[in-house]
């Protein structure tokens, strides 16, 4: 049985290299993460006393191209997690066909115990801690749990008032600062279309189907409004707080119209309130955990009632829950492919700052879903050639890549 986090997400890439019969050389480089940084966040807090907090960046492969990964604030974040993280993103970046390594970073901290000033105050002394080993062409960061556009704004000038300016060093900037219009809902808009195109290839039609959202951030809200525009009833979604569940289906424009920043559901009136618990065993066709990871674990699997789950947040299924699932019937598709939309719109943003070309929210969704269609199609047909799960053959189409820009480049 797994003990942490990144050997769970070894799991699944062991899994693969076997299926691949990959040469040990191999094995052995993606293992290991390139390289990890632990660093100390000092800031002044608003009382004049000094704060310190642990922050992380780890690059897990860059094989491929720069290093590439969200920045997460999360009170449990840990290196461990951090590590895990970086590792998918790895696989990620080359199941898409986008030119990154696999990079994450966090710190460990409650955002909401922090004033907006010290929040920033912390973003540039992360960034400055970390400025060596970041940079367009090295590493490049994005938002994830607890940080958005507001966040990225400062890692930029943070990083741009040491290196000059470089919008390119992080993604999922404002739009003034060399952001591109789609970005914020990409991750919730590729989650819809893989979850289309999951149930087309099983011979049925997203519209009309039940959908169980867990999570109300930037890739719940978007995937549920998204999805609700095509036709999908979503029945259930939740917040930290809890959730609402209406079995006909939540009016998500008008639940959106309701909430301010910082609302939780369970103050919201709409249909009946349910715990988090319930939530994952509401009756559905399709379950979407955009929350946090092993949100579905061997505990509470047996409560599953849907018949197909697409992994919006990274890892929310754990190794036991996912063994349980396939012995079930239930379909999982992974993180990997379920939630790349957001890496992939970061590839085209920093496309768009390095040649300073700006693209419009029309093409920027079309090559998405492009981009989405065709990685997919490639887990899908691995899939079928395979006779292997979704998760295994996604794993499968990225080890490849992967491995062979190793081989390339003379590094095994
Ligand atoms: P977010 O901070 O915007 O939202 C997180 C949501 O999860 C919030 O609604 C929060 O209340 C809820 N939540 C937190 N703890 C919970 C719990 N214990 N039970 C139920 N709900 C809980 O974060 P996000 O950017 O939407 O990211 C969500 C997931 O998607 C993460 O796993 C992240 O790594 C992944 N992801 C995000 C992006 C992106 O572009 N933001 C891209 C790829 C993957």
């Amino acid at each position: 049985m797994p003990v942490s986090f990144y050997d769970s997400v070894n799991v699944y890439v062991e899994r693969a290299a076997r299926q691949l019969d990959v040469e040990e050389d191999v094995r052995i480089l993606v293992a290991e993460p390139y390289r990890q940084v632990d660093v100390q966040v000092p800031i002044h807090a608003d009382d004049g006393s000094v704060l310190s907090f642990r922050g992380y960046r780890v690059q897990h492969n860059g094989a491929r191209g720069p290093f590439k990964g969200g920045l997460r604030y999360h009170p449990h974040t840990d290196l461990d997690e951090v590590r895990g993280l970086a590792s998918l993103m790895t696989w990620k970046c080359a199941l898409l066909d986008v030119p990154f390594g696999g990079a994450k970073g966090g710190i460990t901290l409650d955002p909401a115990a922090l004033s907006p000033r010290e929040l920033e105050s912390v973003t540039r002394s992360y960034t400055n801690a970390i400025s060596g080993v970041i940079g367009p062409n090295l590493d490049v960061l994005a938002p994830d749990v607890n940080t958005d556009a507001r966040v990225m704004g400062w890692v930029m000038d943070a990083y741009s008032s040491r290196a000059g300016w470089s919008p390119a060093v992080v993604t999922g900037k404002p739009l003034n600062l060399g952001g591109i219009p789609g970005r914020v809902e990409a991750t919730g808009r590729g989650v819809v279309a893989v979850t289309a195109a999951t149930l087309s290839a099983l011979g049925k039609s997203l519209s009309g189907q039940r959908l169980v959202i867990q999570g109300f951030g930037n890739v719940g809200r978007h995937a549920a409004q998204i999805a609700a525009e095509q036709g999908a009833k979503i029945v259930g979604i939740s917040d930290v707080s809890g959730g609402r569940a209406v079995p006909e289906g939540i009016d998500v424009a008008g639940l959106l119209a309701k909430v301010e920043p910082g609302t939780l559901l369970k103050e919201v009136d709409v249909g009946d309130f349910v715990t988090n618990a319930e939530l994952l065993s509401l009756e559905c066709e399709v379950l979407i955990p955009a929350a946090l990871e092993n949100a579905i674990d061997a505990g509470n699997v047996a409560t599953v009632r849907a018949s197909l789950i697409v992994e919006a947040a990274n890892h929310p299924v754990s190794p036991e829950a996912d063994a349980a699932l396939a012995e079930g019937g239930v379909m999982v598709v992974p993180d990997i492919l379920a939630n790349a939309g957001g890496v992939t719109g970061s590839y085209f943003e920093w496309t768009s700052n390095l040649t300073e070309f700006r693209w419009s929210e029309e093409q920027f969704n079309q090559q998405l879903l492009e981009f989405l269609d065709r990685a997919f199609r490639t887990m899908w047909d691995r899939h079928l050639e395979r006779g292997v799960d979704l998760r295994t053959a996604a794993y499968m189409v990225g080890f490849d890549r992967v491995a062979e820009a190793v081989r390339l480049r003379g590094l095994a």
